[in-house]
């Protein structure tokens, strides 16, 4: 089993990469903002607990996406690992993932870290706005509060991925096919 970490801030192309990365090596695309989303859009009692906190751009406790993730670790089978998008997002969560993993015999194998500067990001992000639909990416404020809670609470697990020794730094800018051959050449090194 493979693990991989993809990891950087909002707008950098993890969803994107994500999903065509998990195609390729038969990995399971877990992403605890889709996992959310789709709480909310079920209105389960928890999507509707998160909704407020999830819309002002802002982090839901480390416990709610942990045990999402510590589920869905333990109930899928037939494939070769897993790719995590957008999780962890804090040190306590980095840790946590790292024990629950140890817990059954695997480890984070490898987290990407897609580099992206500030004025690209802010410009994907007003272009996804028009099509995702998402509350979170309507606002400037809110976006802007997102980029800063990205870089208080979760660029300090980019040291957590140093001390692994798992980090490997990728461009995040240029075409989605060339971001995605610099992501593979990364893969299949650890495979
Ligand atoms: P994303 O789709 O990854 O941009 O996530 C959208 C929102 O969901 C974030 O702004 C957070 O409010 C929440 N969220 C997603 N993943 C996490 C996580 N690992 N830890 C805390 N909150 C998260």
């Amino acid at each position: 089993m493979i693990n991989v970490l993809m990891f950087g801030p909002p707008g950098s192309g993890k969803g994107t990469q994500s999903v065509t990365l998990a195609e390729k090596y038969n990995l399971l695309h877990l992403s605890t903002g889709d996992m959310l989303r789709a709480e909310i859009a079920a209105g389960t009692e928890l999507g509707q607990r998160m909704e407020a906190i999830m819309s002002s751009g802002e982090l839901v406790p480390d416990e709610v996406v942990i045990e999402m993730i510590a589920h869905r670790i333990d109930t899928t089978t037939g494939k070769a690992g897993f790719i995590f998008d957008g999780f962890p997002r804090t040190v306590a969560q980095a840790e946590e993932l790292q024990t629950m993993l140890q817990e059954r015999n695997m480890k984070i194998d490898l987290m990407l870290v897609l580099e992206v500067n500030d004025a690209e990001l802010m410009d994907r992000m007003k272009k996804r706005a028009l099509v995702s639909g998402r509350a979170d990416d309507a606002d400037e404020s809110i976006i802007n509060n997102r980029i800063a809670v990205y870089r208080s609470k979760t660029e300090p697990v980019l040291e957590f991925g140093h001390k692994a020794g798992v980090v490997s730094i990728v461009d995040g800018v240029g075409s989605i096919d060339d971001i995605f051959a610099r992501l593979c050449t990364h893969i299949e090194r650890v495979i």
